[in-house]
């Protein structure tokens, strides 16, 4: 899988070399490209935003860095994403399906957001999804493409080692996941629950299972509602 970021702050995407993703970038798993839009304006100032038509407070981005931007890096296979708060809930489900596609390219917005015509005109050529992570406001859309990249890079095989811990997590089955404990037995008063030592595989899965609906029911009820 190719993936593309085009951001005013390409400083942010540092991290991208730590870790599982840093490895599997090194490996060629995953190859992560990280454009600055500021390279695309031919003006002094480098300048990318501009005051909004109609009013209103804050700057909006202007169409012509993102239009040369855009168009040095997608092709026909090519998944546009603009993260966004006013776009579809970005969900475990999106993440499974950005990871079988070839090539993403991440529209990072900043200010208010990125003129919309940009969104109007390549929606015209390929696919285009603003993604939002979740009901609140970032500075930017640099953290959200983080989130994705990491949750869609995890899903793509050959990332993560062993890809059976990939289907027993939150959200892959719709709930939550049950609880999990390690050694020692006994921690500070607190005792690991006797099923999970008892060696009988059907009834741990069975005490899981309880576990997953008991805390979705208590924490995210509304995902019961979806199932
Ligand atoms: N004016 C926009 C609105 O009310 O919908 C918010 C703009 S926000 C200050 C600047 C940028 O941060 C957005 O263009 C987007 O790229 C990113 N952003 C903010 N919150 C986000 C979220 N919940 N999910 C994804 N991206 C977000």
């Amino acid at each position: 899988m190719r993936v593309d970021v085009v951001t005013i702050f390409p400083d942010f995407f540092g991290v991208l070399d730590v870790s599982l993703l840093g490895k599997a970038r090194a490996a060629g798993v995953i190859e992560i490209g990280v454009h600055d839009l500021r390279a695309h304006t031919h003006d002094r100032h480098r300048t990318v935003d501009d005051t909004p038509y109609g009013g209103g407070a804050g700057m909006v981005m202007r169409p012509e860095p993102w239009g040369e931007a855009l168009d040095a890096l997608i092709t026909d296979q090519t998944t546009l994403i603009v993260p966004s708060p006013a776009g579809h809930r970005f969900t475990q489900l999106a993440a499974r399906e950005l990871a079988g596609k070839p090539h993403l390219v991440f529209a990072c917005g900043r200010y208010e957001g990125i003129d919309q015509r940009v969104i109007d005109h390549y929606s015209e050529r390929i696919e285009v999804r603003e993604l939002s992570l979740g009901d609140y406001v970032l500075n930017g859309g640099e953290v959200a493409a983080m989130a994705m990249i990491e949750a869609v890079g995890r899903l793509v095989p050959g990332v993560v080692g062993n890809p059976q811990s990939l289907d027993e997590e939150s959200h892959e089955d719709g709930l939550l996941e049950y609880p999990s404990y390690t050694k020692p037995a006994s921690w500070r008063g607190h005792e690991v629950p006797p099923i999970l030592l008892s060696g009988n595989h059907a009834a741990i899965t069975a005490w899981r299972r309880e576990q997953q609906l008991d805390r979705t029911a208590r924490i995210r009820p509304d995902l019961l509602g979806e199932q």
